[in-house]
């Protein structure tokens, strides 16, 4: 399904135009959204999951009006915020299966089924009987992609995953990415050059609110 944004705006309170006229048609796959702090990327990434209103604009996904029936969205997204999430002191199994139970998976052989998929996923198997508070941010951040995924979402917005990841978490990190990307819309935000090469086919250069390049990675080498 294809994510459509037309026309988004948005200027906070004090005056700051965070999104200024943003067009962006996003297919699936993974399609990363590239510009430094301040550039915007947080509110649109916000404003395409439905925790923001713009100003003006609109967004499609499918035949979803996003803007109109954002239940209807939630029902299909996995979101990952830029914060870190803060976790109860109970193990990565058991606190999936929680998440299921809250997801609406009632059936414990369903909920068992899904918990060890999206724990072998995100290579988090070996771990599983371990407090997700005592995890480190790498595991952490892969443990939220284990969340998200509960569901089987359809578009996945991960808003500056690798920030504060040392290289080898970075590179667990970006392995899991890779993997759900190939049966899923991902929109990956990120300040870090190298992130989009690696991992993203399709990317958009924003800043200041506006997009300023459109295209391949491999064309926009030069952007780059
Ligand atoms: P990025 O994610 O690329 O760092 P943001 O979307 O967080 O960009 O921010 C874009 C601009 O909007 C920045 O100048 C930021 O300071 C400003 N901004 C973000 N959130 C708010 C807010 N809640 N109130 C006022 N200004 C904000
Ligand atoms: P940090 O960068 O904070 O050390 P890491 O995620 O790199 O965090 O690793 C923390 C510890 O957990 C390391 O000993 C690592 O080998 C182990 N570890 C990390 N991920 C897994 C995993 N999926 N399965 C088993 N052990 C893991």
């Amino acid at each position: 399904m294809e994510l459509r944004i037309n026309s988004l705006t948005k200027t906070y309170d004090n005056g700051v135009k965070a999104l200024d006229g943003i067009d962006l048609a996003i297919q699936p796959g993974m399609f990363g959204l590239l510009g430094p702090n301040g550039a915007g990327k947080s509110t649109l990434m916000r404003t395409i999951a439905t925790l923001q209103r713009p100003d003006e604009g609109t967004i499609t996904f499918g035949d979803i009006d996003v803007l109109k029936n954002p239940m209807q969205l939630r029902q299909v997204l996995g979101y990952l915020p830029q914060e870190f999430g803060v976790y109860p002191n109970m193990s990565a199994e058991d606190l999936l299966n929680y998440f299921a139970h809250l997801k609406g998976i009632y059936s414990r052989a369903d909920r068992k089924k899904i918990v060890h998929e999206v724990l072998e996923i995100t290579n988090l198997s070996q771990v599983k009987s371990k407090s997700v508070s005592g995890y480190s941010g790498g595991m952490k951040q892969r443990f939220g992609i284990a969340q998200l995924l509960l569901n089987n979402p359809k578009l996945i917005i991960v808003d500056e995953p690798t920030a504060g990841l040392d290289p080898a978490e970075r590179q667990r990190f970006l392995n899991v990415l890779r993997e759900i990307s190939t049966n899923h819309t991902v929109i990956f935000s990120t300040h870090i050059v190298d992130d989009v090469r690696e991992l993203c086919h399709e990317l958009a250069i924003v800043n200041g609110g506006k997009v300023l390049y459109r295209g391949s990675s491999q064309a926009g080498e030069d952007a780059l």
